[in-house]
């Protein structure tokens, strides 16, 4: 079972999937045919920026749902089981997640990235099944960390279909590093290749799932404080509305 590790201190490291996991509470944002958004008409952020995603027009800019909207969607509901919450959320994120990367895929290439960078200088690095850290471009890591969440969304004795069978005892552990190498997924893509998202009009559906995975990952402390810190200035902004 691979994972992946950070330079910089912080330990650890597609498709679908049929579960029957109930979906009512999570907005529909799956179908990024949402290149229909409107038109932006204020100046873009110009390429070398420093942190062009904290640009206030770009931070303003996401789908309908306000952060206390997308808090609320994170609370586990009266009466749902917590791991079949996670799980539904888990699969809901990988999906959005995935979708994000996939429309980067041509732009982030191990020329224009041959380092796994994210926020803060950080360089994550991707751990084998052997434990051997292994230095690999970003769109390698992305693809090595997508695979390995498939990879565990597919397996019954992970993410169970039937309505008998129980999660596994590590599940919620399982979901934390799932949701660590989503955040560092989506990490790179506001350091590296923020500006050529806004071009694409991509930014309110980025800002929109990374509030929410944020938010969701807040609820259950299932991210570390070392692991977002380098983007807590974002972070602050997005939750602040
Ligand atoms: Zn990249």
């Amino acid at each position: 079972m691979g994972g992946c590790q950070s330079s910089s201190g912080a330990a650890e490291s597609e498709g679908t999937h049929t579960l029957t996991h109930a979906t009512a509470h999570l907005p529909n944002l799956s179908d990024i045919s949402l290149f229909n958004l409107k038109n932006n008409n204020w100046q873009a952020p110009v390429c070398g920026v420093k942190k062009p995603y904290l640009h206030p027009e770009c931070v303003s800019e996401r789908l309908s749902q306000s952060s206390t909207d997308l808090l609320m969607l994170s609370v586990l509901p009266h009466g749902l089981d917590l791991n079949e919450w996670m799980a539904t959320n888990t699969i809901a994120f990988f999906q959005l997640v995935t979708l994000i990367s996939s429309a980067l895929s041509e732009l982030c290439s191990s020329s224009s990235c041959p380092k796994a960078t994210g926020p803060g200088d950080r360089v994550y690095f991707w751990t084998d099944e052997s434990g051997r850290k292994l230095k690999c471009s970003a769109p390698l890591y992305t693809d090595y960390a997508l695979s390995y969440i498939q990879e565990l969304l597919s397996d019954e004795d992970v993410f169970p279909v039937r309505a008998d069978a129980d999660f596994p005892v590590g599940f919620p552990f399982l979901v934390e590093k799932v949701c660590l190498l989503m955040f560092r997924t989506l990490a790179h893509l506001y350091c590296e290749h923020y500006t050529q998202l806004v071009a694409m009009e991509m930014h309110p559906h980025l800002n929109t799932v990374f509030t929410h995975l944020v938010l969701f990952c807040q609820s259950f402390n299932l991210l570390e404080p070392q692991e977002t810190e380098p983007l807590q200035d974002l972070i602050t902004a997005l939750t602040r509305s």
